[in-house]
């Protein structure tokens, strides 16, 4: 790999060879990772952390979730890796085959921490937006799908939302997942069906009563 992060371990790696840093991480996840973390803790930054250190350790290193509030969902990996509840990640570590057990994956270590004032709905509003405008369009399911999916998302999001767009969307970003040139498919996907599977109850509410269980607006 020929990216900046990979490169800043050469120096350490020359003077201290390949396996000590192999064994600085866990089998499989050898070596350091950088978590750039985002969102509601503390102290938002990029720490490097041994691979295997527990979410705890580095929600710490965060300085914690902001304001004395209580976590509420994470995503581990930047936008492509699945959301997790606070109960699935609070004893996940970090490293590949542990973030894959509890339900998501390591991804580009782009974590976004979110409180327990977090609409889920808005922010997967937020999310399709950006793949939607990412999406180059060479691919009919991504060209089309990812601009489908915000729509209805949007349109749930103005109390215009149905009982069965949570199917649809469903069944969109499962014809998206697996069917296009690059990962920007999947990526855009991932978010929407974990999503709803997380978060159900918040995407019922707001189709139900035209506005968010979280901050009623
Ligand atoms: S999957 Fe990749 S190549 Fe295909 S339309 Fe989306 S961004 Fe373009």
């Amino acid at each position: 790999m020929n990216n900046t992060e990979s490169f800043t371990s050469i120096p350490w790696i020359l003077e201290n060879g390949g396996k000590a840093f192999a064994d600085l991480g866990v089998p499989n996840s050898g070596g350091t990772k950088l978590f750039s973390v985002s969102g509601h803790v503390e102290k938002p930054g990029n720490y490097e952390i041994k691979m295997g250190t527990s979410f705890a350790e580095l929600l710490e290193m965060a300085g914690g979730v902001w304001k004395g509030r209580k976590l509420k969902a994470v995503i581990p990996g930047g936008p492509s890796t699945a959301v997790m509840t606070a109960e699935m990640i609070s004893n996940a570590k970090m490293d590949y085959d542990s973030l894959s057990k509890a339900g998501s994956s390591l991804g580009a270590g782009s974590m976004i921490v979110m409180d327990e004032t977090t609409c889920m709905v808005k922010t997967l509003k937020r999310l399709s937006y950006f793949f939607y405008e990412e999406s180059c369009g060479q691919c009919t399911p991504c060209r089309e799908g990812t601009g489908w999916v915000y729509r209805v998302i949007n349109r749930i999001t103005e109390g215009q939302g149905k009982m069965e767009d949570l199917e649809l969307l469903t069944s969109v970003s499962n014809n998206i997942s697996g069917r296009t040139i690059c990962a920007l498919g999947d990526a855009a996907a991932t978010p929407v069906l974990s999503f709803i599977k997380h978060f159900r109850a918040e995407f019922e509410y707001y189709i139900l009563h035209g506005k968010s269980m979280v901050d009623g607006k």
